[in-house]
């Protein structure tokens, strides 16, 4: 039997009420998945959807976003969904650049916006 998928949720800024719309619409097939997210990300989530398994890791300034790079890295991750704001200034660039590294070099499939999330769980959903 094949072990239960993993998704990575990181929202940025002003994408998290995105990414808790997001999760909202999509939490039937999300509700079959393990969900990992960063602090804040992961608090979104879950007022949206409490019914959903979500781990919540540290707030991403924090590290939130290395414990979920060490995931990829180990294997743990199978599906990475991060809504990166492109309205906010630097910050977060290296922390989105360091990420989307990791995702190539294990080939995990990464969306960085909502259209390419939905496509990948229309796919998943059948
Ligand atoms: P957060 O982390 O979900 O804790 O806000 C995401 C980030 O800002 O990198």
């Amino acid at each position: 039997m094949s072990r239960q998928k993993c998704i990575a949720l990181i929202a940025h800024d002003e994408k998290k009420d995105d990414m808790a719309a997001f999760v909202a619409h999509y939490e039937k097939v999300l509700s079959r998945a393990r969900i990992v997210a960063t602090g804040t990300t992961g608090g979104r989530v879950l007022e949206a959807c409490p019914g959903l398994d979500v781990t919540r890791l540290k707030s991403g300034p924090l590290g939130g976003d290395q414990q979920i790079g060490a995931m990829i890295a180990t294997g743990e991750i199978d599906l990475l969904i991060f809504f990166v704001d492109p309205l906010t200034p630097m910050p977060h660039d290296v922390d989105v650049k360091a990420l989307m590294r990791l995702a190539i070099v294990y080939d995990i499939p990464m969306a960085l916006n909502r259209a390419t999330a939905e496509h990948l769980l229309d796919f998943a959903a059948g």
